[in-house]
């Protein structure tokens, strides 16, 4: 699913990422650990399109998502890219207020130009998958913070990506709801071969995923 190899970043002087490789298998669950600083969340940016190497080729970097090269694409077909392919969860759910549950997981398609009968159907699936079906027509601020999390995971599933990233997704919830969302991920990848790569401090999720990629000081140390 993903194929990565010599991916360097630097802020200035600061060496943040020092080559990093890396390959991830269709229907992976993959955690990500390491000290604060060590690069997870700039890595995660990168392999997301959300940031972008520092001077692939000199570093000869590569990367691909499902055997497409994105590095080279310039901002439209990149965003486009992005919407099509990849979804994000963040540690603070990022729902917009003023939108219900449903309405904000629909989103995303309404970008994508889908069939808006067929998203809404989709909504609907996932809301039951993720346990969260009597909450569609809630705000934000109506929901506890596990359901939040949850929404944001239906909204980064609504378009089908090929994979999902997510940052301390848990690092807000309580344990109880932390380890509720970890086994949701696992339902969902048995459902639909998803693939997700999850940066966590979370010890049970990490000793539970398929592989830890352990990160030191700007590589995969492990
Ligand atoms: P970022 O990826 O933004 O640099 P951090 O690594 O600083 O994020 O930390 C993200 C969250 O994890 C923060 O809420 C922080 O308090 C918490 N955190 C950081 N280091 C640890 C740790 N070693 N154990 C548990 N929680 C941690
Ligand atoms: P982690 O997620 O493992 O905590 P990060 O990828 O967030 O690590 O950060 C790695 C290093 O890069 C840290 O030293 C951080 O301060 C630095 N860094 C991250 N983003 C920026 C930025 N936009 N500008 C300058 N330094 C940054």
């Amino acid at each position: 699913m993903i194929k990565a190899s010599n991916i360097h970043k630097s802020y200035g002087n600061l060496e943040v990422l020092k080559g990093v490789n890396l390959h991830i298998k269709a229907g992976e669950v993959i955690s990500i650990v390491g000290e604060s600083g060590a690069g997870k969340s700039t890595l995660l940016q990168i392999l997301g399109t959300l940031d972008t190497p520092t001077q692939p080729k000199n570093y000869n970097t590569e990367i691909t998502l499902a055997g497409e090269s994105f590095i080279n694409m310039n901002d439209k077909q990149i965003s486009k890219f992005r919407n099509q392919n990849i979804g994000f969860v963040f540690q603070f759910h990022q729902l917009l207020p003023e939108f219900t549950a449903l309405e904000n997981v629909l989103i995303p398609t309404k970008i994508a130009g889908a069939n808006e009968k067929e998203a809404i159907e989709k909504a609907y699936a996932l809301f039951e998958d993720l346990k969260i079906e009597q909450r569609l027509h809630h705000k934000p601020n109506q929901l506890s913070g596990g359901e939040a999390q949850r929404v944001a995971v239906a909204r980064a599933l609504i378009n089908s990506p090929k994979i999902i990233y997510a940052d301390e997704p848990t690092g807000n919830l309580d344990s109880k709801n932390a380890d509720d969302l970890h086994r949701l991920f696992f339902d969902l990848r048995d459902k639909y071969n998803q693939t997700f790569v999850i940066v966590t401090h979370n010890p049970n999720l990490a000793e539970i995923t398929d592989r830890k990629l352990v990160m030191k000081d700007g590589m995969i140390i492990e």
